[in-house]
Protein backbone atom coordinates (compact mmCIF):
# COMPACT_ATOMS: atom_id res chain seq x y z
CA UNK A 1 0.00 0.00 0.00
CA UNK A 2 1.44 3.75 -0.39
CA UNK A 3 1.75 5.73 2.43
CA UNK A 4 0.40 8.62 3.05
CA UNK A 5 3.74 10.23 3.20
CA UNK A 6 4.27 9.60 -0.18
CA UNK A 7 1.07 10.30 -1.74
CA UNK A 8 1.32 13.33 0.02
CA UNK A 9 4.43 14.56 -1.14
CA UNK A 10 3.65 13.35 -4.78
CA UNK A 11 0.43 15.66 -4.66
CA UNK A 12 2.79 18.64 -3.41
CA UNK A 13 5.23 18.25 -6.65
CA UNK A 14 2.05 17.44 -9.14
CA UNK A 15 -0.11 20.13 -8.49
CA UNK A 16 0.83 23.80 -10.10
CA UNK A 17 2.08 26.27 -7.77
CA UNK A 18 -0.70 28.66 -8.04
CA UNK A 19 -3.53 25.35 -6.95
CA UNK A 20 -3.82 25.32 -3.49
CA UNK A 21 -4.24 21.35 -2.33
CA UNK A 22 -6.79 21.30 0.85
CA UNK A 23 -5.89 17.76 2.78
CA UNK A 24 -9.04 16.02 3.16
CA UNK A 25 -8.58 14.24 6.70
CA UNK A 26 -12.56 13.41 7.66
CA UNK A 27 -13.13 10.52 9.62
CA UNK A 28 -9.28 10.17 9.25
CA UNK A 29 -6.78 10.28 12.78
CA UNK A 30 -4.54 12.59 13.92
CA UNK A 31 -1.69 10.29 13.16
CA UNK A 32 -2.24 10.68 9.48
CA UNK A 33 -3.20 14.50 9.06
CA UNK A 34 0.62 14.29 10.79
CA UNK A 35 2.14 12.31 8.34
CA UNK A 36 0.54 14.67 5.62
CA UNK A 37 1.82 17.98 7.92
CA UNK A 38 5.36 16.21 8.20
CA UNK A 39 5.50 16.30 4.11
CA UNK A 40 4.79 20.24 4.26
CA UNK A 41 1.12 20.20 4.03
CA UNK A 42 -0.30 22.72 6.01
CA UNK A 43 -4.21 22.99 4.54
CA UNK A 44 -6.58 20.20 6.03
CA UNK A 45 -10.54 20.00 5.43
CA UNK A 46 -13.31 18.55 7.50
CA UNK A 47 -16.85 18.08 7.26
CA UNK A 48 -18.22 17.78 10.84
CA UNK A 49 -17.67 20.54 13.22
CA UNK A 50 -17.03 18.41 16.24
CA UNK A 51 -13.89 16.60 14.13
CA UNK A 52 -12.33 19.42 13.16
CA UNK A 53 -12.65 21.15 17.13
CA UNK A 54 -11.20 17.81 18.64
CA UNK A 55 -8.66 17.90 15.89
CA UNK A 56 -7.27 21.82 15.97
CA UNK A 57 -6.98 21.42 19.58
CA UNK A 58 -4.88 18.91 19.24
CA UNK A 59 -2.70 18.99 16.14
CA UNK A 60 0.25 21.94 15.24
CA UNK A 61 -1.20 25.19 15.93
CA UNK A 62 0.19 26.58 12.40
CA UNK A 63 -2.81 24.07 10.20
CA UNK A 64 -4.95 25.93 8.59
CA UNK A 65 -8.38 24.27 8.96
CA UNK A 66 -11.19 24.77 6.14
CA UNK A 67 -14.39 23.76 6.55
CA UNK A 68 -15.59 22.07 3.44
CA UNK A 69 -18.93 20.13 4.83
CA UNK A 70 -22.79 22.01 4.94
CA UNK A 71 -22.83 23.95 8.24
CA UNK A 72 -25.40 24.84 10.58
CA UNK A 73 -26.36 28.15 11.82
CA UNK A 74 -26.17 26.69 15.51
CA UNK A 75 -23.18 25.36 15.05
CA UNK A 76 -20.55 28.32 13.88
CA UNK A 77 -19.67 29.19 17.11
CA UNK A 78 -17.43 26.14 17.52
CA UNK A 79 -15.07 26.53 14.58
CA UNK A 80 -15.53 30.66 14.68
CA UNK A 81 -12.67 31.42 16.51
CA UNK A 82 -10.11 29.14 14.76
CA UNK A 83 -11.18 28.37 11.34
CA UNK A 84 -9.47 29.85 8.11
CA UNK A 85 -12.21 29.35 5.55
CA UNK A 86 -15.89 28.23 4.37
CA UNK A 87 -16.15 26.27 1.48
CA UNK A 88 -20.03 25.72 1.40
CA UNK A 89 -21.72 29.03 2.73
CA UNK A 90 -24.93 29.04 0.83
CA UNK A 91 -27.24 31.76 2.61
CA UNK A 92 -27.54 34.88 4.16
CA UNK A 93 -28.75 32.97 7.13
CA UNK A 94 -25.55 31.48 7.67
CA UNK A 95 -23.38 34.29 6.48
CA UNK A 96 -25.09 37.15 8.92
CA UNK A 97 -24.20 34.17 11.76
CA UNK A 98 -20.71 33.66 10.68
CA UNK A 99 -20.37 37.62 10.93
CA UNK A 100 -21.89 37.70 14.35
CA UNK A 101 -20.01 34.77 15.68
CA UNK A 102 -16.44 36.36 13.51
CA UNK A 103 -17.04 39.76 14.98
CA UNK A 104 -17.18 38.01 18.76
CA UNK A 105 -13.57 36.29 18.01
CA UNK A 106 -12.87 40.06 16.63
CA UNK A 107 -12.14 38.81 13.64
CA UNK A 108 -12.91 38.41 9.76
CA UNK A 109 -13.81 34.58 8.70
CA UNK A 110 -13.59 34.13 4.38
CA UNK A 111 -16.28 32.18 2.98
CA UNK A 112 -16.51 30.50 -0.18
CA UNK A 113 -20.23 30.38 -2.07
CA UNK A 114 -21.12 27.22 -2.79
CA UNK A 115 -22.90 26.68 -6.24
CA UNK A 116 -25.02 23.59 -7.17
CA UNK A 117 -23.76 22.23 -10.33
CA UNK A 118 -24.43 19.15 -10.42
CA UNK A 119 -27.14 17.33 -12.23
CA UNK A 120 -28.10 15.13 -8.78
CA UNK A 121 -30.70 16.79 -6.33
CA UNK A 122 -29.42 18.19 -3.35
CA UNK A 123 -30.80 20.97 -1.22
CA UNK A 124 -27.26 22.14 -1.16
CA UNK A 125 -25.71 25.10 -3.11
CA UNK A 126 -26.97 28.43 -5.10
CA UNK A 127 -27.67 28.95 -8.42
CA UNK A 128 -27.23 32.37 -9.76
CA UNK A 129 -30.21 34.33 -9.39
CA UNK A 130 -29.97 33.42 -5.36
CA UNK A 131 -25.99 34.12 -5.10
CA UNK A 132 -26.98 37.91 -6.89
CA UNK A 133 -29.84 38.26 -4.76
CA UNK A 134 -27.63 38.16 -1.56
CA UNK A 135 -24.67 39.85 -3.17
CA UNK A 136 -27.40 42.72 -4.16
CA UNK A 137 -29.08 42.76 -0.66
CA UNK A 138 -28.64 45.87 1.55
CA UNK A 139 -28.04 43.86 4.71
CA UNK A 140 -24.79 42.20 2.70
CA UNK A 141 -23.09 45.51 3.20
CA UNK A 142 -23.30 45.66 6.92
CA UNK A 143 -21.33 42.07 7.20
CA UNK A 144 -17.88 43.39 7.96
CA UNK A 145 -16.47 40.47 9.53
CA UNK A 146 -16.72 38.16 6.63
CA UNK A 147 -14.72 38.05 3.30
CA UNK A 148 -16.23 36.20 0.54
CA UNK A 149 -13.36 34.44 -0.78
CA UNK A 150 -14.50 32.90 -3.95
CA UNK A 151 -16.63 29.78 -5.77
CA UNK A 152 -16.88 26.20 -4.67
CA UNK A 153 -18.54 23.78 -6.17
CA UNK A 154 -18.97 19.90 -6.73
CA UNK A 155 -19.51 18.21 -10.03
CA UNK A 156 -22.13 15.55 -10.79
CA UNK A 157 -20.56 11.88 -9.28
CA UNK A 158 -19.89 10.57 -13.26
CA UNK A 159 -17.19 9.03 -15.27
CA UNK A 160 -18.26 11.08 -17.86
CA UNK A 161 -15.34 13.48 -18.62
CA UNK A 162 -17.63 16.13 -20.63
CA UNK A 163 -19.72 16.37 -17.47
CA UNK A 164 -17.75 16.73 -15.47
CA UNK A 165 -15.83 19.43 -17.69
CA UNK A 166 -19.04 21.32 -18.45
CA UNK A 167 -20.19 21.65 -14.84
CA UNK A 168 -16.72 22.75 -13.56
CA UNK A 169 -16.54 25.35 -16.76
CA UNK A 170 -20.06 26.55 -15.64
CA UNK A 171 -18.57 27.28 -11.76
CA UNK A 172 -15.45 29.39 -13.82
CA UNK A 173 -18.24 31.56 -15.47
CA UNK A 174 -20.15 32.05 -12.27
CA UNK A 175 -17.19 33.09 -10.90
CA UNK A 176 -15.88 35.63 -13.79
CA UNK A 177 -19.56 36.82 -13.49
CA UNK A 178 -19.44 37.75 -9.53
CA UNK A 179 -15.89 39.22 -9.87
CA UNK A 180 -16.95 41.68 -12.58
CA UNK A 181 -20.04 43.15 -11.25
CA UNK A 182 -19.65 42.35 -7.57
CA UNK A 183 -16.17 42.63 -6.58
CA UNK A 184 -14.09 43.99 -9.72
CA UNK A 185 -11.67 45.90 -6.71
CA UNK A 186 -12.03 43.35 -4.43
CA UNK A 187 -8.44 41.44 -4.18
CA UNK A 188 -9.48 38.67 -1.91
CA UNK A 189 -12.59 37.45 -4.23
CA UNK A 190 -9.95 34.70 -5.86
CA UNK A 191 -10.63 31.72 -5.07
CA UNK A 192 -12.25 28.33 -7.18
CA UNK A 193 -12.67 25.61 -4.72
CA UNK A 194 -13.12 22.58 -7.41
CA UNK A 195 -11.79 19.13 -7.89
CA UNK A 196 -11.63 16.49 -5.78
CA UNK A 197 -9.71 13.25 -5.89
CA UNK A 198 -11.25 11.29 -9.14
CA UNK A 199 -12.00 14.95 -11.13
CA UNK A 200 -9.03 17.43 -9.63
CA UNK A 201 -6.77 17.68 -13.06
CA UNK A 202 -9.46 18.21 -14.94
CA UNK A 203 -10.52 21.12 -12.49
CA UNK A 204 -7.05 22.26 -13.06
CA UNK A 205 -7.48 22.81 -16.74
CA UNK A 206 -10.84 24.88 -15.99
CA UNK A 207 -9.52 26.80 -13.97
CA UNK A 208 -9.48 25.46 -10.43
CA UNK A 209 -7.32 27.56 -7.75
CA UNK A 210 -8.22 25.24 -4.80
CA UNK A 211 -8.67 21.34 -5.13
CA UNK A 212 -10.60 19.42 -2.34
CA UNK A 213 -8.39 16.22 -1.64
CA UNK A 214 -9.09 13.07 0.48
CA UNK A 215 -8.77 9.68 -0.34
CA UNK A 216 -6.05 9.75 -3.00
CA UNK A 217 -4.43 11.33 0.08
CA UNK A 218 -4.68 9.35 2.91
CA UNK A 219 -7.10 6.26 1.25
CA UNK A 220 -10.31 5.04 0.88
CA UNK A 221 -12.76 6.31 4.16
CA UNK A 222 -14.78 3.29 5.60
CA UNK A 223 -18.08 4.89 6.16
C1 LIG B 1 -15.03 14.32 1.09
C2 LIG B 1 -14.98 15.57 0.31
C3 LIG B 1 -13.94 15.82 -0.60
C4 LIG B 1 -12.82 14.84 -0.89
O1 LIG B 1 -13.27 13.73 -1.60
P1 LIG B 1 -12.26 12.62 -2.18
O2 LIG B 1 -13.02 12.01 -3.29
O3 LIG B 1 -11.95 11.69 -1.08
O4 LIG B 1 -11.04 13.34 -2.67
C5 LIG B 1 -13.95 17.04 -1.27
N1 LIG B 1 -14.92 17.95 -1.07
C6 LIG B 1 -15.93 17.74 -0.22
C7 LIG B 1 -16.95 18.80 -0.05
C8 LIG B 1 -16.00 16.55 0.49
O5 LIG B 1 -17.01 16.36 1.34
Amino acid sequence: MESIAKNMSRFIELIPAHVKIVAVSKTKPNEDILEAYEQGQRIFGENKVQDLVTKAETLPKDIQWHFIGHLQTNKVKYIAPFVSLLHAVDSFKLLNEVNKQAKKNDRTISCLLQFHIATEDTKFGLNMEEAKAILAEERFKDLKNIEIGGVMGMATYTTDEMVIRNEFSQLVSYFKELKATFFKDKEGFKEISMGMSGDYQWAIEEGSTMVRVGSSIFGARNY
